[in-house]
């Protein structure tokens, strides 16, 4: 049974991380989105620091999910740069063994900072997983791996520190389709993986974004993830994408809850600044146009976050979740996007001025409707699990 109460330990880790985005992520956000690709060493020290506080380990339940919506008030893009084995971290997590859990995520923590991150999209092959091109051959006791990756999140910063490491998404067998499609753990360092660009973007540009060029990069056979059988007959696609996507996108969910809730506190700071009251409870006829903004910013808020809170709680007992994954994915993206340009438009040039960090906020929300399956593919993920239709049948 959900419980709505949250443990001392939650309270605790939310407090943390509400603290250490105040003081470390927001005095600095503004100029690091000015900056792009300037590292935030500091700060990145100082999380570092404070990973016993229990905010550094990001995991991928209810309790984590708590405390990256703090930090992503604080700041999305910064949130992103706390080292930790992120989305390459959960695609481990969900689709590697034991053996492979230990020998990649084992001591993550310890010995410096260091990031993982997750390389599935294409030049054509984005929303299509099915298209990735990259190949996978097996070479004696090795895999040889070519092709590009692009919109890498934290690639540059996994490549670079040694035990970073990427999850690469490859075919090992293109007639086979989606059940050819396998992903690899490939550890920074391997010769044959270089980054080739990094994105200029909209928001959260204290993350960096690479391209990753594999060109002929080896690695052992048993870094890949999952079974090496291709079984032609798999319909349901994938399973190892889908159940990282399981993971993942409640996580991208709290980091949009994380940012909506920034700018709704702003507008209601600011408001409440002003004199002017929200009056809950008021009869609806009674309302203002204002009053009535404001509830539907915080039901959307609301509903994301109870959304986002369930899936990871149902993966929490592992559960099947993939459905809640999806929709808390879709309204969280949703969401996240309502809230912010309508804060921008309740504050008017207040929220469209870089004095303060509404605009910003905006800019930054975008995303979390984009990666990580846009908006658009988990409502159509959504509808297919909830009309019980196939890929096939709904497109
Ligand atoms: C900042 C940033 C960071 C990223 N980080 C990562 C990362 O770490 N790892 C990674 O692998 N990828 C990452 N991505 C890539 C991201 O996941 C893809 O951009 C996303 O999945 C969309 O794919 P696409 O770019 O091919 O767009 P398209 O698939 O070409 O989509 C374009 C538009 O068409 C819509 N669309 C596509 N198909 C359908 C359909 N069947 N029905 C209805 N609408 C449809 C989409 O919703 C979208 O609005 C990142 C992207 C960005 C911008």
């Amino acid at each position: 049974m959900i419980d709505f109460e949250l443990t001392s330990e939650q309270q605790e880790g939310i407090k943390a991380a509400h603290e250490s985005a105040k003081e470390l992520f927001r005095p600095v956000s503004r100029y690091y989105d000015e900056h792009e690709h300037e590292s935030p060493q500091e700060l990145i020290d100082k999380m570092w620091e404070r990973r016993g506080e229990g905010i550094f380990s990001m995991g991928l339940d209810v309790t984590s999910a708590l405390r990256i919506e703090e930090l992503c008030w604080g700041d999305a893009g910064l949130y992103l740069c706390i080292p930790g084995p992120a989305l390459g971290g959960a695609a481990v997590f969900s689709s590697g063994t034991k053996e492979q859990l230990g020998r990649f995520l084992g001591g993550f923590n310890e010995g410096g900072p260091k990031w993982g991150a997750m390389a599935m999209t294409e030049p054509h092959a984005g929303s299509d997983t099915a298209a990735i091109s990259a190949t996978a051959v097996r070479d004696g006791d090795e895999w040889v791996l070519n092709g590009e990756k692009i919109f890498v999140t934290m690639g540059k910063r996994a490549l670079e520190n040694s035990d970073g490491f990427v999850v690469v998404w490859a075919t090992v067998d293109k007639s086979a389709g989606r059940a050819g499609i396998k992903s690899f753990v490939v550890p920074a360092g391997t010769p044959g993986m270089r980054v080739e660009k990094l994105e200029k973007k909209l928001g959260i540009r204290a993350s960096d974004t690479a391209t990753i060029v594999f060109d002929n990069c080896r690695i052992p056979f048993d870094n890949i993830l999952g079974s090496p059988e291709v079984k032609k007959t798999e319909t349901r696609g994938f399973r190892g994408a889908m159940a990282t996507f399981d993971a993942t996108r409640p996580i991208i969910a709290a980091q949009a809850i994380g940012v909506g809730r920034a700018a709704l506190d702003f507008v209601k700071e600011t408001l409440e600044s002003k004199g002017i009251k929200i009056r809950y409870g008021a009869p609806r006829q009674k309302l203002t146009a204002l009053e009535r903004d404001i509830m539907e910013m915080e039901a959307n808020y609301k509903a994301a976050k109870l959304l986002t809170l369930r899936a990871l709680w149902m993966m929490s007992q592992a559960q099947p979740n993939s459905l809640e994954s999806s929709m808390a994915k879709t309204k969280a993206g949703l969401a996240v996007t309502k809230i912010t340009q309508k804060a921008v438009e309740i504050m008017g040039p207040l929220g469209y001025s870089q004095k303060h960090l509404l605009e910003k906020w905006m800019r930054d929300g975008k995303i979390n409707d984009i990666f990580e399956g846009t908006g658009q593919i988990n409502m159509l993920v959504t509808a297919r699990r909830v009309l019980n239709y196939s890929r096939d049948q709904l497109k």
